[in-house]
């Protein structure tokens, strides 16, 4: 039997820990150094759902890349599952805005190449798994396309199908939708949410759109520039599934969505100034 209370501790302890994380980088040119995030704390729980916004510029997917083991950090460290990050690792899976597909291989070898660094893996296996996650962003007869046939929506769910088939537990989405048409992008918002809650993976997903960030996520990390760090942290406490039409008659969601375009007009105007004095 399980323990209701070891259960609840393992619930609550974080699964993904950033702790006080800072990222200078060098700039080449001037010799100087810039200093992206400054002192970013955040702690994640597992299966949780988190969406990300700020401005531009303010170190959203520095951090992220951080915790995928992409960016080393200057001060502080990322643990997951309480191991430290010192690279990428099977467990993170990134999903790339500009999708990052390798244009000489096929939808079948892009989604394949997740899986490339678990040489274990017998060959009957890999492929019965690629065939999955490939039928589960709903490419199914598509596998033979190259990505220049494909459409932006389409190149997307290559790069969803790519990030799942290794079948991560932390799922790193960096504006995931941002190139993709508004229809398609509400069409897969919705399929993004089925397919998460559906395998209970801890996500986090750096979007731009407000209404995205509610209607997505657990929990809303907004963060401010000038050096990046987390400005304020929303529980989105409406009930699932959420709809874009259903949420626009409910009270709470107009609130939310109100005080979240304020803070960033506000961050907006506070970057466009050149920031705070440091
Ligand atoms: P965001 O994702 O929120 O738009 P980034 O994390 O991409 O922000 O960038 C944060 C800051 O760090 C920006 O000022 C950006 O120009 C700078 N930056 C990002 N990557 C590099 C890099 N590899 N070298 C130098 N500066 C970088
Ligand atoms: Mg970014």
């Amino acid at each position: 039997m399980s323990n209701p209370a070891t259960e609840s501790a393992a619930r609550t302890a974080p699964f993904i820990d950033v702790k006080s994380v800072t990222v200078r980088y060098d700039l080449s040119r001037t010799g100087g150094t810039l200093t992206a995030v400054e002192d970013v704390n955040l702690t994640i729980s597992e299966g949780e759902f988190v969406t990300v916004l700020g401005p531009s510029g303010c170190g959203k997917t520095t951090v992220m890349n951080v915790i995928a083991g992409l960016v080393e950090a200057s001060e502080g460290e990322v643990l997951v599952d309480g191991r430290r990050v010192e690279g990428p690792g099977p467990e993170r899976a990134v999903v790339f805005q500009d999708y990052a597909l390798l244009p000489w291989r096929s939808v079948f070898d892009n989604v394949k190449f997740g899986l490339e660094m678990q040489a274990h893996l017998k060959s009957e296996d890999w492929r019965m798994r690629v065939q999955e996650a490939i039928d589960l962003v709903g490419l199914s007869g598509f596998e033979n396309s190259y990505p220049r046939e494909l459409s932006g929506g389409m190149q997307q769910r290559v790069g969803l199908a790519r990030a799942i088939v290794a079948e991560p537990r932390i799922l790193l989405m960096d504006e995931p939708l941002g190139a993709v048409d508004a229809l398609t992008r509400e069409v897969m918002r919705d399929e993004i949410e089925k397919l998460i809650t559906a395998t209970g993976k801890t996500v986090i997903f750096i979007t731009h759109s407000i209404e995205e960030a509610i209607l997505l996520g657990d929990r809303i990390v907004v963060f401010k520039s000038h050096p990046g760090s987390v400005l304020e942290e929303i529980t989105v406490d409406l009930p699932r599934p959420r709809s874009e039409r259903g949420a626009q008659s409910d009270p709470r969601y107009l609130e939310l969505r109100d005080h979240l375009w304020e803070v960033l007009q506000n961050e907006a105007t506070a970057a466009s100034r050149g920031g705070r004095a440091s």
